[in-house]
C-alpha cells in the first residue's frame, strides 16, 4: 500500500498499570470524549458485572470458545488475571484500525503488555501509577466489587505490577482522572519518539 491509498498506519498505544489504578476509568473517559480514537473490547471469560454490556465493555465469552480463539491465533495477547479468569486482545480489529489509520488504545494488564511488546515493539507502552500505595488500596477498597480474600489477591498482585514501570516508555500518574485522560489523548494523538530504557513520567 502506498500512502496515497489511504492514511498512514498508526502506532498502537497500550495503557497498563495496577489493579485499581483506575485503567478503566481513564479509558472510559478517553471513550466519552474521543469518539476517534478506537478502543479495544477485549474478550473474557468473566461473567459480567451489572451494568456491563457484551460487546461493548468485553466481549464474554465460555471458556471453550476463548480456548478457540487462542487455538486459532486469534489472540494478540491474553492473560489469566486475578485467580481464574482469562482475558484476551482479538487481534484483527487492532490490526484493522491501525492501518485505517485509526489511532487505537489497549487497556490491559501487565502480563499482556509484556506480550504485546513482544508482538508489536513499536508500540507506545503507557504506565498508568496511583498518586501513592494507600490511594490505591483505598481505590479497591471503595470499590467495592471484590469481596474480601479477592481484595487481598488483587493487593498482592498489584504490589509486583507496580514494580513494572521501569519497562514502560511513559508513565502517567493517576492523580485526577481527567488530567490522566487528556495525558493519554496527547500520547495516543502525537506519539512520541521514546528511546527504549529512558522513561518520562508525565505529573
Ligand atoms: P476487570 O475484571 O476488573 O474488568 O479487569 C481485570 C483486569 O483485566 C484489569 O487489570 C484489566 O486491565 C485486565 N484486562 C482487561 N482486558 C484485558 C485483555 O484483553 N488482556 C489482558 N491481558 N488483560 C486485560
Amino acid at each position: 500500500m502506498t500512502p496515497a491509498d489511504g492514511p498512514a498506519p498508526r502506532r498502537l498505544v497500550v495503557l497498563a498499570g495496577p489493579t485499581a489504578v483506575g485503567k478503566g476509568t481513564v479509558a472510559a473517559g478517553v471513550r466519552a470524549e474521543h469518539p476517534d480514537i478506537w478502543i479495544s473490547v477485549s474478550a473474557t471469560t468473566r461473567p459480567p458485572r451489572p451494568g456491563e454490556v457484551d460487546g461493548v465493555h468485553y466481549h464474554f465469552v465460555s471458556p471453550e470458545e476463548f480456548d478457540r480463539l487462542v487455538a486459532e491465533g486469534q489472540m494478540l495477547e491474553w492473560a489469566v488475571v486475578h485467580g481464574s479468569n482469562r482475558y484476551g486482545t482479538p487481534r484483527q480489529p487492532v490490526v484493522d484500525h491501525l492501518n485505517a489509520g485509526i489511532p487505537a488504545l489497549l487497556e490491559i494488564d501487565l502480563q499482556g503488555a509484556r506480550q504485546v511488546r513482544e508482538a508489536m515493539p513499536e508500540a507506545l507502552f503507557v504506565f498508568l501509577k496511583p498518586p501513592s500505595w494507600d490511594e490505591l488500596v483505598s481505590r479497591l477498597v471503595g470499590r467495592g466489587t471484590e469481596d474480601e480474600a479477592e481484595r487481598a489477591r488483587r493487593l498482592a498482585t498489584a504490589e509486583v505490577e507496580l514494580a513494572a514501570e521501569d519497562e514502560f516508555d511513559v508513565t502517567i500518574v493517576n492523580a485526577e482522572v481527567r488530567q490522566a485522560c487528556h495525558e493519554l489523548v496527547a500520547l495516543i494523538e502525537n506519539p512520541p519518539d521514546v528511546v527504549r530504557g529512558t522513561p518520562t513520567t508525565l505529573l
